[in-house]
């Protein structure tokens, strides 16, 4: 089922969980293990990031350093048939731009078409670490919205290419497409203004549904939704919630992905005697963050996992 229909049928808020493939060389049982408990909680669909190579240096024998592109984290596809397989939900992909031309692209939605996945999340992809900006592969995507309308001609059966195409009548693709929305703006965008202006590209390319970057104040969220509504923008938005996990987090993440922390966070994270309170700490946020959401009426509530379901499940059982 799509992620719109799973929308438009819930009766009460549902909770979805994001996961990252395991670390290279890792088992398909840890993505197991991690999902096995949230089970509990009926979640609609599971998102699973995608990850591109990145450049990584490796100390030959002689001492020596070498330079080697590899994913850490490879995957995304075959974990989302391995998840829709054993627990009969639905699983999300992330497509990126980062990495791939337009071919590649076309390919992987052929794989997944033939795997029965009908959903994706539509992105562009951070810069590589060695990169400052990001730059679009070649014959690939710049911007997400690109991506957007790559997938949207495929629905509609238009291939890159038709010369080499065995049937040309009927359309055999029907994908759902999500992208992403930033609460705070997106990082490299120049203000608000000019993110939402470029939000509203990709829904008129195609997109069907939002998620949002992680917040920390839920004034954020729902200030950005009405912000987005009175641009015309108005399909679903589901907000995506991270705990906080680490005292390091309090300065890493609004570094990382342009947000900010409230001030009784900061100071109860700070207050916080050792890992496992800090921990505590941002579970009981997120509690908060989430009875608010619901109470609010949202439809879908998306939980980052970042490796730690434990701290996901307390969260969600707390307001199940
Ligand atoms: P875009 O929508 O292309 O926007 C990027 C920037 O360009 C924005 O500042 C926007 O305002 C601007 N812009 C857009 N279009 C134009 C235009 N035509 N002209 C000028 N400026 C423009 N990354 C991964 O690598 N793998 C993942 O699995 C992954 N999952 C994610 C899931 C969620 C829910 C979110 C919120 C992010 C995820 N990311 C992931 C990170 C994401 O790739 C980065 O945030 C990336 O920097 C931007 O992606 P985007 O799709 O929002 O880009």
């Amino acid at each position: 089922m799509k992620v719109t229909e799973h929308i438009v049928k819930a009766k009460k808020s549902l909770f979805s969980f994001e996961i990252l493939p395991p670390l290279r060389g890792c088992d398909i049982q840890d993505i197991f293990s991690t999902l096995d408990p949230l089970m509990e909680f009926h979640p609609p669909f599971i998102d699973v990031t995608y990850h591109r190579e990145e450049f990584i240096y490796v100390e030959k024998e002689n001492g020596l350093l070498q330079r080697k592109k590899i994913s850490r984290r490879p995957g995304t596809v075959g974990i989302c048939a391995a998840i829709m397989n054993k627990y009969r939900i639905d699983a999300v992909p992330h497509l990126i731009c980062g990495g791939f031309n337009k071919q590649m692209t076309e390919n992987a939605l052929i794989d997944l078409n033939f795997l029965g996945i009908n959903n994706v999340l539509v992105l562009r992809g951070d810069p590589l670490k060695s990169e400052k900006n990001f730059i679009a592969p070649k014959d690939g995507h710049k911007y997400a919205v690109e991506l957007v309308k790559q997938v949207k001609n495929l629905n509609v059966g238009k291939y890159l290419d038709t010369t080499f195409l065995e049937k040309k009548e009927s359309p055999l693709f029907d994908f759902c497409i999500g992208v992403a929305g930033y609460p705070e703006k997106h990082l490299e965008a120049p203000n608000m203004e000019s993110d939402l202006f470029f939000l509203k590209k990709k829904v008129e390319a195609g997109a069907d549904y939002i998620v949002t970057q992680m917040f920390f104040d839920n004034k954020k969220f729902f200030s950005f939704v009405k912000k987005c509504r009175s641009k015309g923008i108005s399909i679903p938005i589901i907000p995506g919630i991270k705990p906080i996990s680490s005292r390091n987090q309090l300065n890493g993440l609004p570094s990382r992905f342009y947000l900010n922390i409230p001030n009784e966070l900061v100071k109860e994270v700070e207050k916080a005697k050792n890992k496992k309170n800090v921990i505590h700490v941002g579970i009981e946020w997120a509690i908060h963050q989430s009875k608010e959401l619901k109470n609010s009426g949202v439809k879908v509530i998306h939980y980052y996992t970042m490796d730690r379901p434990e701290n996901i499940y307390k969260i969600v059982q707390a307001i199940y």
